[in-house]
């Protein structure tokens, strides 16, 4: 069995559609779990949704609900033109979906209250109707496909909006609903990024959490292979959105796509490795623009090459500096600072110290007002909001010659405040200036990848 996951731009509308049928469809001797997306921005229109209600914006709410039924409606008829029964069906079935978001948003924006209970259901949505459309269309075409609804598998913690998978749950549910739904199908269907928690309650992974399914499903069947399906030919040297001229990686090791999701590189969930590592399964990054491409093979560490693989980075991150005469010649100090973190489940990435100094870098999108009042008690603190974070990464590099070199010449115009090279040789990470990020980011990857010559001039 494989697991074939397709992102938001392989589900966006009747084109991509078609195409993602047709790449499942050339699979199928491999006995395919797909697992799918919301529509390409249905998840951000979903957010809009939960907000627009919790504000008693009663008009935006509609209208907001009123595009969502209608692109649904629209897909599944264009989708489903010359089968009229399964199409009636389609259209009914999304219909009942958006009934009851229609009647959770409503009463939220009646209320002006959005607990993440129900924010989880809202957003939720996206990947129930994807799914729906899809297995109707899938169907259509000739190929039996039997709907697997994540939420009875996918068994997380109780953070609504950003589930702990329970793997043990997982691992033992997954096996039975995908063998029993493979009977009399040809393929099944299911949702990445939603589950539920141990009583039934609805939950989701977090944004960009569809991989992390794909991962959990292929660990739970012991997958041949998971491939990721999205609109880029494979993982690159860079993000092609910021940085000209990036280059294929054909492959890479485990470790090291995970420190690039993990430091930024957004083309997988930063946890999708994991699972798979788990049960040694390979990964394949591929575009269902060019199915034809090799995309990438994110493969053992064993099986990979030492050397620079990609420039990272991460734009929206805080500095969190912390300061106290206390820390000299102190031990505890740094516990005590950690422990505040970990209670507020807030995740550090970077961390350096000098005498009296620790500074941290965070992800912008935790919360860290608690944070900063509690180390406040014992310590000056100062959060800088215009930063940016940079990694380097490939297998051992840390020990190759000349390395720092070849990443820190390029910069030489540049202030760089915090850097760290992991003990795992992967990694070197530095911080910047934000407004300097996109140039960091451009020379690096000029001098790593396009014209490693340049450097001996310097
Ligand atoms: P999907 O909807 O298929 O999950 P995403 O938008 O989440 O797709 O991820 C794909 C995007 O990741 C690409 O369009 C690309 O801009 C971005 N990306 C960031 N870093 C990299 C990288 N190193 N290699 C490839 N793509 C990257
Ligand atoms: N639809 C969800 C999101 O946009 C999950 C995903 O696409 O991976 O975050
Ligand atoms: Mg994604």
């Amino acid at each position: 069995m494989i697991v074939m996951k397709f992102g938001g731009t392989s589900v966006a509308n009747f084109e991509a559609i078609t195409r993602t049928i047709s790449i499942v469809e050339s699979k199928l001797t491999s006995r395919p779990v797909v697992v799918v997306s919301a529509l390409s921005k249905v998840t951000d229109l979903l957010y809009r949704i939960a907000d627009a209600a919790s504000a008693k914006d009663a008009k935006e709410t509609a209208s907001l609900l009123g595009q969502l039924r209608m692109r649904h409606i629209n897909l599944a008829a264009e989708l489903l033109e010359h089968s009229p029964s399964l199409k009636e069906n389609a259209i009914g079935r999304v219909n009942e979906i958006c009934d009851a978001l229609d009647g959770i948003a409503n009463a939220v924006c009646a209320l002006g209250e959005l607990s993440d209970r129900n924010k989880a259901i809202i957003i939720s949505n996206g990947e129930l109707l994807s799914s729906t459309v899809i297995c109707f269309a899938m169907n259509a075409k000739g190929i039996r496909t039997n709907f697997i609804d994540a939420r009875q598998m996918m068994i997380t913690s109780n953070d609504y909006l950003k589930g702990e998978p329970i793997e043990e749950e997982i691992c033992a549910r997954v096996p039975a609903m995908v063998e029993s739904a493979y009977s009399g199908a040809d393929a099944v269907i299911t949702q990445g990024f939603i589950g539920s928690n141990l009583d039934g309650e609805q939950t989701v992974l977090g944004r960009g959490g569809s991989d992390y399914s794909a991962s959990l499903i292929g660990m739970a069947i012991e997958a041949e292979q998971i491939e990721i399906w999205t609109d880029v030919d494979g993982v690159r040297t860079a993000d092609p959105r910021k940085v000209q001229n990036t280059l294929s990686l054909e492959r890479i090791s485990f470790e090291e796509a995970a420190e690039m999701a993990h430091f930024g590189a957004k083309v997988l969930h930063p946890l999708t490795i994991e699972p798979a590592v788990k049960k040694s399964i390979p990964i394949y990054v591929l575009n269902s623009m060019n199915p034809s491409g090799k995309g990438t093979a994110i493969l053992r560490n064993e099986l990979i090459e030492d050397g620079v693989k990609s420039v990272s980075f991460k734009e929206s991150i805080r500095v969190i500096n912390i300061f106290s005469m206390k820390m000299i010649n102190t031990s505890g100090f740094l516990r005590r600072v950690f422990e505040i973190f970990s209670e507020n489940k807030v995740s550090v990435d970077l961390i350096s110290t000098s005498e009296a100094n620790i500074s941290v870098t965070v992800d912008a999108s935790q919360k860290i007002d608690k944070v900063v009042e509690q180390l406040s008690e014992f310590a000056d603190v100062i959060v800088d909001d215009d930063k940016a974070q940079v990694s380097v990464i490939g297998k051992n590099i840390v020990r190759l010659n000349g390395m720092l070199k070849k990443t820190f010449t390029p910069l030489r115009k540049c202030n760089v405040y915090m850097i760290s090279q992991g003990a795992s040789f992967v990694n070197i990470s530095f911080v910047v200036d934000r407004e300097e990020l996109t140039e960091v980011v451009q020379e690096l990857h000029r001098h790593l990848f396009e014209h490693p010559e340049e450097l001996e001039t310097f």
